[in-house]
């Protein structure tokens, strides 16, 4: 005797893309937290008017002709041909990104500006795959349960020994000549503001909160392209300093360098047991991200998000296993989209501190549930010069996670439950 939440999908044979589509109800099973089996309710998918989730035939066809173009969406984007279960495939797997007409910038990658969301009107992205899975759930009988929201701390670490001058000349320039000789001083004596480490962990301890490191192993810039790291991982500073972070509770992952080489031959440099890699200046496409990551071993990325703007740029709120298109099949990963993350605020939209604190914790509670809130502070964020007042915001944004209970979660948690009991 089936329970009452155990289900069974049974797709029509004539589907197009059948893989894909069991791939998106897999998907929608886990947001709703549904069971599946063969001797559960019965609900039909396919084209037909009578099915309970219908799907349409233009649609798939487009796709699976490799057609990504936006045009068959409605204004507010909710529906493809009146197909939800297809919108929250094309979306989640962000596969406008894919269609040739689009526009990257000059490091390949897709920003917010000519993306769908600013094509069709929104400042940033929404939830949209979390709507059209309530709505699907809802005309099914389908309830959505509730679960408390957790967040995904991490620390990308570009910048160690650049503090004298960064910082340094922020204080210069604020007349502060007694605050620009102490940074020069801190170097020379091996004791930089940017190494910060496990200043940051024990903050984070504090209010009971836990985070990764994402560290880049090689500190070769590429002229004309940009900067590697300012460290040297393999010194014995660095080496004993991670170990140190260890002990403490923090875990590491690699921050994908922006040289040629494989992500598999970073992790092999970097020399950790690490499980998580997030691309340094989220230098990347997403359909490389998806042949990478699935050629590299690594169980999780945490590179999906927009620098200019906040919010999940795929409009999904959970970590998921993106869809290999090419390969028509499932990745061996789970990517844990990026929401917050602090240049975003500081760089990009120039918000003093407060402004950036209230957008932060609006943000938060407005997502208090079923989702995971990936949020990212560089450890030059912990000082207050060259970002005056941006040391505060990570600990409001602290402090109101443990005012309201919501746990911070390890990389190895979330492949824990999202990627393990999948493949199961
Ligand atoms: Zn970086």
């Amino acid at each position: 005797m089936s329970s009452k939440n155990t289900y069974q999908f049974n797709l029509d044979h004539e589907l197009l893309m059948k893989e894909a589509v069991e791939w998106t109800l897999n998907v929608f099973a886990q947001y709703t937290k549904v069971n599946t089996a063969n001797d559960g309710v019965e609900l039909t998918v396919g084209y037909a008017d009578t099915s309970d989730i219908k799907l349409s035939k233009d649609f798939w066809q487009t796709i699976q002709k490799k057609d990504y173009s936006t045009k068959r969406f409605n204004s507010d984007l909710t529906e493809i041909d009146g197909d939800k279960l297809g919108a929250a495939f094309f979306f989640m797997n962000c596969l406008w990104e894919r269609d040739a007409n689009r526009t990257t910038d000059h490091w390949g990658r897709s920003e917010f500006t000519g993306s769908i969301w600013q094509e069709f009107g929104f400042k940033r992205p929404f939830c949209l795959v979390n709507n059209l899975f309530d709505e699907l759930a809802h005309a099914l009988g389908i309830p959505i349960p509730e679960e408390k929201s957790s967040v995904f701390l991490s620390h990308d670490i570009d910048a160690v020994n650049s503090a004298w001058l960064e910082d340094g000349k922020v204080a210069l320039k604020k007349g502060r000549l007694l605050t620009f000789l102490k940074e020069m001083k801190n170097q020379i004596t091996g004791n930089p503001a940017w190494f910060n480490f496990k200043e940051i962990v024990d903050l984070e301890k504090e209010y009971g909160a836990r985070s990764t490191f994402f560290w880049i192993p090689t500190d070769k810039a590429i002229p004309g392209v940009g900067k590697n790291a300012d460290y040297q991982i393999k010194s014995l500073k660095m080496r004993t300093e991670l170990e140190e972070l260890s002990s403490m509770g923090a875990t590491h992952g690699v921050h994908k360098s922006i040289d040629d080489s494989s992500i598999k031959e970073e992790v092999d440099q970097l020399g950790l047991d690490i499980n998580a890699n997030r691309y340094h200046y989220l230098k990347f496409s997403f359909d490389d991200l998806i042949t990478e990551l699935n050629a590299s071993g690594l169980k999780m990325d945490a590179s999906l998000g927009y620098a200019e703007v906040y919010g999940f740029r795929n409009g999904y709120s959970l970590p998921f296993i993106p869809f290999d298109i090419d390969n028509m099949r499932s990745s061996s990963f789970v990517e844990v989209p990026l929401a917050i993350m602090d240049a975003t605020f500081s760089r990009y939209q120039k918000m003093d501190g407060q402004k950036a604190t209230e957008e932060i914790l609006s943000f938060i509670k407005e997502h208090e549930k079923n989702a995971v809130i990936s949020v990212l502070w560089h450890n030059t964020h912990f000082t207050d010069l060259k970002y005056e007042g941006y040391p505060a915001v990570y600990t409001h944004i602290l402090q109101y996670l443990q005012e309201n209970e919501m746990v911070s979660v390890s990389p190895l948690d979330i492949i824990n439950k999202y990627l393990r009991d999948v493949h199961e």
